[in-house]
């Protein structure tokens, strides 16, 4: 027998709906990538989002169709946000630290049509505009006054395109099934893979993210996020923030800590959420100019495993609370996140940090387990530790345009993490199966600084593991076996890099090795690398 109750598609249209007509007063507050400070409400947000997707559908931008952005946390990303998914189309959030060739990967990969960008990244958006197959049009996210001399042909400007639009726009139902936003990871085959959500995973998504267990957001809140919104949806934070009526500050290009800080206390921020790498720098601030948090309540920590003594600097100097959480872009990104249960009120501040340092528990929504080699589950002792699988209805099904037959296994995601989970529930990461490497919680592919090590005539065999980095949490140190007779520095293998990748993803240290452990099936054994090179010291660390 069917229920009898209304059936509404899970949109993320009735997000902002919901936050124009229960808190259309409330702040969004942008430091923009033009320098000033903009102000504007959840009312003013409707109106812009309703504007823009007139101005979309005007030109042409049919649903289901791929929207791209290069764009910082500020005020009109957001209304990217609700502007595209609203209209049924979707918005594909490109992360711009990424090296041209991987962009132009991605583009053409994701087949966008429209591509709206911050001024920051001009220059990159000029390297690519000539590559990419399928962008027809190029917006600058600025004011005419700000718009830049550029050799792109017809480019738009974004507040030219609102202002020629009424707001009368009305959003579409559709299916909830349908795909609301798109974002790369990463994988270990080396190229960038799509992960597409839907409104209704993105919905579910938001339900458990604003949990008083989750990240615990109410209209009484003022969040920053600090994670980009190019980076998994900002950890859900856009979304959460209308479902719950929160003032919102974006931050822009600023992510440093005296950046961050000034915002923090102007704006009276209660929330945050950020990589372990931008609270080192917000931390370092404070304690330099011996800084106090006025407003600061709770802060989340994740992207990469938060260490012990920033959880104690926060809480214990700061009087802000940590929420260390777990998650990954196939996830939406929420999986686990370390809320204490009511009997770890009366463990001693050690044990309870311990506690602290573990990744969590499962959000209501996901399930988890831990598996051996043969795929046997394992017990939740505390103890056993396994590959971590996942499943639940914001997980990831298949990549976007993989042929093959997906990466589930009996239809549980393998979650690249190896991991125990005690009788509690609370999983604590121990190691990672995957080969990526983790850098100030942004991926470098392992594999594509391996091919280019190879690539020099020098190099008969190449291996990329993560190395320890106090700053960076991870960074990548190649192990080079020479070819028999040649000569070959380091200096002249890392000079090998330059110009083939980002900058930033050039591996710190090089160590020639006679021969790398192989598998059985040739495959290095990396997990054997990792375990040999875990104390190795960086020159620059
Ligand atoms: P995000 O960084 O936004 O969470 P990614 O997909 O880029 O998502 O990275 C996911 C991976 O990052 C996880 O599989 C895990 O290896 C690592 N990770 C994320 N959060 C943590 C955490 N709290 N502790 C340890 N590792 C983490």
């Amino acid at each position: 027998m069917l229920g009898q109750m209304m059936s509404m598609p899970l949109l993320t249209s009735s997000l902002l709906l919901h936050a124009e007509s229960q808190h259309g007063d409330r702040e969004i507050v942008t430091r923009r990538v033009e320098g000033d400070i903009h102000r504007m409400t959840y009312r003013d947000l409707g109106r812009r989002a309703r504007q823009l997707a007139s101005a979309l559908v005007g030109r042409g931008v049919q649903p289901g169709r791929r929207v791209a952005t290069l764009a910082w946390n500020t005020h009109r990303h957001m209304e990217l946000y609700y502007a595209v998914s609203g209209m049924g189309s979707v918005l594909h959030t490109i992360n711009p630290r990424l090296h041209a060739d991987q962009v132009v990967y991605i583009a053409d990969h994701a087949e966008d049509q429209v591509l709206f960008f911050d001024l920051t990244f001009l220059p990159l958006v000029e390297a690519i505009a000539g590559r990419v197959g399928t962008i027809r049009t190029f917006v600058a996210m600025t004011d005419r006054a700000h718009m830049p001399a550029s050799k792109i042909d017809g480019l738009l400007c974004y507040e030219d395109l609102l202002a020629a639009e009424d707001d009368r726009f009305e959003w579409p139902e559709f299916s909830e099934e349908e795909a609301a936003t798109l974002c790369y990871t990463s994988g270990t085959t080396g190229n960038p893979k799509g992960v597409l959500y839907s409104h209704r995973s993105t919905l579910l998504h938001t339900y458990a993210a604003a949990l008083p267990d989750s990240l615990n957001c109410s209209a009484r809140d003022t969040i920053l996020p600090v994670v980009p919104m190019f980076h998994v949806n900002a950890w859900g934070l856009p979304y959460v923030a209308c479902m719950v009526g929160a003032k919102l500050v974006f931050p822009g290009a600023g992510l440093d800590g005296k950046s961050l800080y000034e915002l923090f206390e102007a704006e009276g921020v209660t929330l945050s959420a950020g990589v372990p790498t931008v609270w080192q720098g917000l931390l370092s601030h404070v304690a330099a100019n011996d800084l106090r948090f006025s407003t600061m309540r709770r802060t989340v920590i994740g992207g990469s495993a938060c260490p012990p003594a920033m959880i104690r600097s926060f809480q214990d100097e700061h009087g802000v609370q940590v929420i260390h959480a777990w998650g990954m872009t196939e996830m939406s990104p929420l999986g686990t996140v370390c809320a204490l249960k009511a009997r770890h009120d009366a463990l001693t501040p050690d044990q309870r940090l311990a506690v602290q340092s573990t990744q969590g528990r499962a959000v209501f929504g996901v399930s988890m387990k831990i598996v051996d080699p043969d795929g046997r589950a394992l017990p939740h002792d505390g103890a056993a530790s396994g590959d971590l699988l996942v499943r639940g209805p914001w997980v990831v099904s298949r990549y976007f345009r993989e042929e093959g037959p997906g990466p589930l296994v009996d239809g549980w995601f393998p979650t690249g993490d190896v991991a125990r989970i005690d009788a509690d529930g609370f999983m604590q990461i121990t190691d990672r199966s995957k080969d990526v490497i983790k850098s100030g919680g942004e991926w470098i592919g392992s594999i594509d600084l391996e091919n280019i090590a190879m690539a020099h005539p020098a190099v008969a065999m190449a291996a990329c593991i993560a190395a320890r980095h106090p700053k960076w949490d991870e960074r990548p140190l190649l192990i080079v076996v020479r070819r028999p007779g040649m000569a070959l520095s380091r200096e002249e293998l890392l000079a090998f890099y330059d110009g083939k990748i980002a900058k930033w993803w050039t591996p710190d240290d090089v160590v020639f090795v006679d021969s790398i452990p192989l598998g059985a099936t040739g495959k290095m054994l990396k997990h054997k690398l990792r375990e040999q090179y875990k104390d190795h010291e960086l020159p620059a660390a």
